[in-house]
C-alpha cells in the first residue's frame, strides 16, 4: 500500500497503475507532438437524410504518435483540457479545419460544404475565441456560414458572462453554433433561449438504440421523435449522430431528422477523401 498524498492508503493496483503511468507519459510528449505537427485531422460526411447529399464535414483530432500509432482523441483531449493545451491544439484544429473547407469551396463551390469544429469548454470561455475565429476566416477567405462551432451541453452551461457574449457575437458574424451529443446533458434548457443555436446533434445514444421492435426501440424512437419535434418548433436543425445501420438511416428520415453522421454514411476519412467524394458527386 502507498500514501496517496491526502493521508489515505491505497491498494498498489499495478494495472491501473501502469495505465496511469502511460496517461502522463502521453500527456507529457503532446507539447513537443503539437510542435512537431503530429496532429491529423479526419473528416466525418454530415449528410442529408433525404438522399444522402453531402452537407458539411466534422473535424475529428487524431495523434500521429511515432511509436504508437494513430490515437484517437479519447486517449488525449482529456489530457488537454486538464492542462490547458486544449487552447493551442485547438487553435490548430480550428485554422486545419477553415484551411481545408476553403479549399473544397474553392474547388467544388457548388457544394457550399459546411466544416463543424469542436470547440471544449475551456475554448469557449477563452477571452481570445472571436479574435481567433475571425483571423482563421479572414486568413483563409473562408466564409462565416460554412463554418460550423459544437459546444456540449455542460460547455454552454459553463459559460456566462463575457463568453456568452462572445459566442452571441460569432453567432451574429454567421458561425453556425451546435449543440453537440444533445439529450446526455442537462435538462434544463434555458440555454437554448440565451442562444442563438442552429443545430441540434442528438447523442448516439438514442441512435444506437434503434434496433428494431423491441419495446427500448419504441422508447428510444419517441424520445428522437419528441427531441426533433421540439428542435424544429425552434427553427432548429437536427443531426443523428452515430447512425451505423440502414434501418436506423430509414428511421431517422422518417422521424424528421435532417443530416445524419455516422459509420452507414461514411467514416471519418483525411481530407483527400473527402475531396474524392465531392469529385464524385461533381461528375454525375
Ligand atoms: P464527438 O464530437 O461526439 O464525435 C463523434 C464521435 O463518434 C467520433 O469519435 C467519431 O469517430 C465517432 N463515430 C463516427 N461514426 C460512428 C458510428 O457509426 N458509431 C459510433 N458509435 N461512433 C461513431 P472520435 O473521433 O473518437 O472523437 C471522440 C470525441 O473527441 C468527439 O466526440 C469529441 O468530443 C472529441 N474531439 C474530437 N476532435 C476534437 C477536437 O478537435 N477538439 C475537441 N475539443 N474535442 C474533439
Ligand atoms: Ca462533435
Ligand atoms: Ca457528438
Amino acid at each position: 500500500a502507498k500514501a496517496d498524498g491526502r493521508g489515505r492508503w491505497a491498494v498498489f493496483d499495478p494495472v491501473r497503475s501502469a495505465r496511469d503511468r502511460a496517461k502522463s507519459a502521453l500527456a507529457a510528449a503532446l507539447p513537443a507532438a503539437l510542435e512537431r505537427d503530429e496532429l491529423v485531422i479526419e473528416y466525418q460526411p454530415i449528410v442529408a437524410t433525404d438522399d444522402q447529399r453531402l452537407i458539411a464535414v466534422e473535424a475529428l483530432v487524431r495523434w500521429q504518435h511515432p511509436q504508437l500509432g494513430r490515437l484517437g482523441p479519447d486517449r488525449f483531449i482529456s489530457l488537454a483540457e486538464e492542462t490547458g493545451l486544449i487552447v493551442d491544439l485547438g487553435d490548430r484544429v480550428l485554422a486545419t479545419a477553415c484551411a481545408d473547407a476553403s479549399r473544397w469551396l474553392a474547388e467544388f463551390p457548388d457544394a457550399q460544404l459546411r466544416v463543424s469544429v469542436n470547440l471544449a469548454a475551456r475554448q469557449a470561455s477563452e477571452p481570445g475565441l472571436v479574435g481567433k475565429v475571425s483571423t482563421a476566416l479572414r486568413r483563409t477567405g473562408l466564409p462565416a456560414e460554412l463554418l460550423q462551432l459544437e459546444l456540449t451541453e455542460s460547455a454552454v452551461m459553463a459559460t456566462t458572462g463575457e463568453p456568452l457574449r462572445s459566442l452571441r457575437r460569432l453567432a451574429a458574424l454567421g458561425v453556425r453554433l451546435a449543440i453537440d451529443d444533445f439529450g446526455t446533458g442537462y435538462s434544463n434548457l434555458a440555454y437554448l433561449r440565451r442562444l442563438p443555436i442552429h443545430t441540434l446533434k442528438l447523442a448516439g445514444a438514442f441512435v444506437e438504440g434503434i434496433r428494431g421492435d423491441d419495446p427500448v426501440s419504441q422508447v428510444d424512437e419517441r424520445i428522437v421523435d419528441a427531441l426533433v419535434r421540439l428542435a424544429h418548433a425552434l427553427n432548429l436543425s437536427v443531426t443523428a449522430e452515430a447512425v451505423e445501420t440502414r434501418h436506423q438511416a430509414d428511421r431517422l428520415l422518417a422521424l424528421g431528422c435532417d443530416t445524419g453522421q455516422g459509420r452507414f454514411y461514411g467514416p471519418p476519412q483525411e481530407a483527400g477523401g473527402i475531396t474524392a467524394l465531392l469529385r464524385g458527386s461533381a461528375d454525375v
